[in-house]
């Protein structure tokens, strides 16, 4: 049977480039790259390495802006709680949105509990905020800004460069949890302007495990965890060497084959194209606006859950919303504050091509989902048949007569 991959904003697999620069650190370049003898050295010369491959990829002026962490999820709480621990004397009011990721939307909520404030900004039936909202939102005690770049769900792209704009003008600082369009758009922060950006490895073909947050020079932030003085003491803990190899080269790669993009964009085009010509079936997220691996759709009277199973036996892995979310039968939060129902939100399916996706995993699908589709339908408590829905349009004419 065939398999396509279509979860890479859930992971990718590591490019065998980058475990081969990985392997050694392994076994013969296993110093601590805090000791100051040889073994320790040469290992402490390789993480700058990848510390100055990381901030070429995103344009950090320096290295230093680059801090490794454990992951995305690690970045977004070191920014959240690095700048409210720094700044909680001059304001506690913090700005995000209500499609974050819960790595920043559960971080501001337990601000929130600390006695922070906390205001989230809605978005439209596209997922793009609503600027004109955020700039009423603004206050003097703001002392964050944390909106994503993308959603990592429905893959709308946020105006970024918009709201570092509304938040200059005070003097507030901006993060954007960049983890889904690193290595996927264009990724600079002297462009878009930001003072924190969180990124992470395995979502760009290098390793699980390992992220980074960039910190623009002269940024308040302290760090939220204690032990050594790595990381220049914000993020203590002994490196993960392996990983922050693998970090540095996954991003360089991700530089050299950036144009990739423009063909998985053909792709994704062509899937939604396909996938729209289903009865009942609509796309989420902006049509043009969005990440060029991302495809979500609302599938009405079926289980995102049924589909999703249904997929997997033909050998297509999908997901139905958020790989860090699915285990729950939540709808999820961001098609619900995009204005979907909650039945309509669990028919959703996301899939997300990558690097290595082909023009025939494309065609599988456009043939294999209808077939699934419509069998689902079939068996489906929530399926309209024919009479069903000459019964709802009378009635539905009836209402609006009266
Ligand atoms: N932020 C976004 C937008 C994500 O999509 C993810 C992971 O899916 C994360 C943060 C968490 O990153 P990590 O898996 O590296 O902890």
């Amino acid at each position: 049977m065939r398999r396509v991959y279509l979860d890479h904003a859930a992971t990718t697999p590591v490019h065998p480039q980058v475990l081969e620069k990985m392997l050694p650190f392994f076994k013969e370049l296993y110093g601590n790259p805090s000791s100051i003898h040889q073994f320790g050295r040469e290992v402490a010369i390789e993480i700058d390495k990848a510390r100055e491959k990381v901030a070429k990829g995103i344009n950090a002026q320096f290295p230093e802006e680059i801090f490794f962490t454990s992951g995305g999820t690690e970045a977004d709480n070191l920014a959240i709680f690095g700048v409210a621990k720094a700044l909680k004397d001059k304001g506690k009011h913090i700005i995000t949105s209500v499609i974050e990721h819960h790595a920043v939307l559960d971080a501001c909520e337990s601000l929130e509990k600390e006695g922070f404030e906390l205001t989230k900004v809605p978005v439209d039936s596209d997922g793009l905020i609503d600027l004109e909202f955020l700039k009423s939102a603004v206050r003097d005690d703001t002392i964050l800004i944390t909106i994503m770049h993308a959603n990592n769900e429905v893959g709308t792209i946020q105006p970024i460069k918009e709201v570092v704009k509304i938040a200059k003008e005070k003097g507030i600082y901006v993060h954007t949890d960049a983890v889904q369009t690193f290595g996927n758009i264009p990724v600079d922060v002297q462009e878009l302007g930001v003072d924190l950006l969180t990124i992470s490895a395995h979502k760009i073909y290098g390793p699980k495990g390992v992220g980074a947050l960039y910190v623009r020079k002269g940024t308040k932030i302290k760090g939220i965890s204690y032990g050594g003085g790595q990381e220049r003491k914000i993020r203590p803990g002994t490196e993960n060497v392996p990983g922050i190899i693998g970090f540095g080269e996954a991003a360089k790669i991700c530089i050299e084959t950036f144009e990739k993009n423009k063909e998985i964009a053909r792709l994704r085009d062509k899937l939604i194209d396909g996938l729209l010509k289903i009865e009942d079936v609509k796309l989420n997220g902006h049509r043009t606006n969005r990440l060029p691996g991302n495809v979500n759709v609302s599938i009405e009277y079926i289980e995102g859950e049924a589909l999703l199973l249904s997929l997997d036996m033909e050998g297509i892995a999908a997901s139905s919303g958020s790989a860090c979310t699915s285990g729950s039968l939540d709808p999820s939060h961001v098609l619900l504050a995009m204005g979907l129902s909650h039945q309509t939100a669990h028919g959703s399916l996301r899939l997300t091509l990558g690097k290595d996706t082909t023009e025939e995993d494309i065609d599988y699908c456009l043939k294999v989902i209808p077939e699934v589709v419509e069998r689902l339908r079939k068996m489906s408590p929530l399926s309209r048949n024919d009479s069903q829905r000459e019964i709802e349009r009378s009635e539905c004419s009836c209402t609006l007569k009266k």
